[in-house]
């Protein structure tokens, strides 16, 4: 998968629905790519989609197939759904991610989770309207506690370990990719760390202190991730750009998405040098599967990325419809106290893209 240098007139996109509501939301996204697509001129879109997931690896024994992750890599960009189901282990007990192996195959360091309030209504807390609550994670995604994922299958009863590994390399690409972000956005970039605990965490401070030398622009800051998760529920506008290691990312991301509405409101991009994996940042959410009331908005602003990401293309017109959409207190999904399905949720949006 390379990122095409210039803007082809066909982008080729690998859909990969998944699991659970994967399937649904994908349809959405979908829908609106269509939408955007019959309004611009000589740009196409070729959508294929590929079979991976818990669902897959019943069928076939394996959860991402040689020929999926083929065509993941001949593709302009991946839209992913969602993936895994609960009941679905492997024999050491984990859940199936394949989602986690394309961002380690492909070397999807930096997880952007950019989290926005697009309506005061729909954040827990008080006193914040639309545009208030605006800062995106960038989770390292390819090392980190993580890493211990594929360590082998212990048969040690008495202890059990899990390395948190950090490299110089994972850590200067990433921050790298922050100061990039933040010099487009507010100018600050806030390093999430345990540098008071951890070695690992003393280190990448060190190497954030080193690539921050380079921008001079951009206003930096340390919090530790217990006082980042204080901040985040109290005082989110201080906020910008945070870049923080792969687990305190995941944990952090899914808090930053209660601020703005819950999982169903956040989308994710995965990116890599030259290939990117865009997804909502909800999971397979097996209770409301097959119900038709799967909120779409995370997906449809996941769209909103692969469109930024693209060469000149933007997703912000995307971005402006669903803002447009959400500002009408009774176009919401039950999971945000609304009434809507899913296609209707969808309906409320591509009515406000020509607006
Ligand atoms: P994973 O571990 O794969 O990230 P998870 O177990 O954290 O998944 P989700 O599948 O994201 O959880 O679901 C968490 C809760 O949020 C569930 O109650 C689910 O119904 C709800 N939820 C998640 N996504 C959506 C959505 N798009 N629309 C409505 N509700 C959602």
């Amino acid at each position: 998968m390379t990122s095409p240098a210039v803007a082809p007139k066909t982008f080729r996109i690998t859909s990969l629905p998944g699991d659970g509501i994967g399937a649904d939301v994908m349809e959405q996204g979908i829908r609106v790519l269509r939408a955007v697509e019959g309004r611009m001129e000589g740009v196409e879109f070729q959508v294929e989609a590929q079979a991976a997931g818990a669902g897959e690896y019943l069928r076939s024994g394996l959860a991402l197939p040689e020929e999926t992750f083929d065509a993941c890599r001949e593709a302009d960009a991946v839209l992913l759904g969602a993936m895994g189901l609960p009941e679905v282990r492997l024999p050491d007990g984990k859940e199936l991610t394949p989602q986690i192996d394309l961002r380690e195959r492909f070397d999807l360091y930096a997880g952007l989770r950019p989290t926005y309030l697009y309506h005061s209504d729909d954040s827990p807390l008080r006193g914040y309207a639309a545009g208030e609550i605006d800062f995106v994670i960038v989770r390292e995604s390819t090392e980190g506690l993580f890493s211990a994922r594929l360590s082998a299958a212990t048969s040690d009863e008495s202890e059990v370990r899990d390395v948190l590994r950090i490299t110089r390399k994972g850590s200067e690409r990433v921050c790298r990719a922050a100061f990039e972000l933040a010099r487009k956005r507010r100018g600050k970039v806030t390093l999430v760390d345990k540098a008071n605990v951890l070695p690992s965490m003393v280190f990448m401070r060190k190497v954030f202190d080193e690539v921050a030398d380079e921008y001079p622009d951009v206003t930096t800051e340390h919090v530790y991730v217990d006082a980042a998760a204080l901040f985040l529920v109290k005082c989110p506008e201080i906020f910008d750009v945070l870049v923080t290691e792969n687990m305190f990312g995941d944990i952090l991301s899914d808090l930053a998405s209660g601020l703005i509405g819950g999982m169903g409101m956040a989308p994710s991009a995965d990116i890599g040098d030259d290939c990117a994996v865009f997804q909502p940042a909800h999971g397979t959410a097996p209770d409301i599967a097959g119900k038709g009331i799967a909120n779409p908005v995370g997906m449809i602003l996941s769209v909103a990325m692969m469109f930024d990401w693209l060469p000149q293309l933007s997703g912000q017109g995307i971005r402006d419809a669903v803002g447009r959409a959400l500002s009408k207190p009774e176009v919401r999904t039950p999971d945000m106290g609304g009434s809507l399905t899913t296609e209707q949720m969808t309906d409320a949006i591509l009515l406000e893209l020509d607006r």
